[in-house]
């Protein structure tokens, strides 16, 4: 499909070569290579344009198909949902991919004996982006006094809640019942 066949191109898709994995049934492969991705945003946080994830991968095949394990990780940058100051960190996506000749469903393709995991590693990187990052965990943000965060402390709480109001105004209503 490449008109060029001399050297690996720096950006090029992630192919991954299975004709010799698929001779034998059971047969194992570890691949760890890398590969650009275009940018993607969820939310706050993004892929940076061009970020390179680097993925480790197990590929397993069997009689009509070819299991893709592994992990894929790539740098994301953001901005902390509390003082919105920038920060950035790993993405680490799990794969998990079936190839076969005639895919089904959901499956990824084997062309020319070879497996395009490109889009495999993205949607497995930017599934894994943080929704909402934090330059720290105890970042208070701008102001603490005005905008304290403590909403989610307060769900553990387990003390007895406050006695109901309106319990108090009926017996004030019949003092001898
Ligand atoms: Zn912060």
């Amino acid at each position: 499909m490449s008109r060029s066949s001399s050297g690996r191109p720096a950006h090029g898709p992630l192919l991954v070569p299975v004709a010799e994995l698929r001779r034998r049934v059971g047969n194992v492969d570890e691949v760890e290579g890398a590969v650009a991705l275009d940018g993607a945003e969820v939310l706050g946080t993004r892929l940076a344009d061009g970020a390179e994830a680097t993925v480790a991968l197990r590929l397993e095949a069997l009689s009509d198909a070819v299991v893709i394990t592994g992990e894929a990780e790539a740098p994301w940058e953001g901005e902390c949902r509390r003082c919105l100051e920038p920060v950035s960190g790993m993405t680490i996506g799990d794969i998990d991919e079936v190839a076969r000749t005639m895919p089904l469903d959901g499956e990824l393709a084997i062309e020319d004996d070879r497996i395009d995991l490109t889009e495999a590693v993205r949607a497995a990187v930017v599934l894994a982006l943080p929704m909402a990052p934090l330059c720290s965990d105890d970042c208070m943000g701008p102001d603490p006094e005005a905008y304290p965060v403590t909403v989610e402390d307060k769900a553990d709480d387990d003390e007895a809640p406050p006695p109901d109001p309106r319990w108090a105004a009926l017996s004030e209503l019949h003092p001898d019942e």
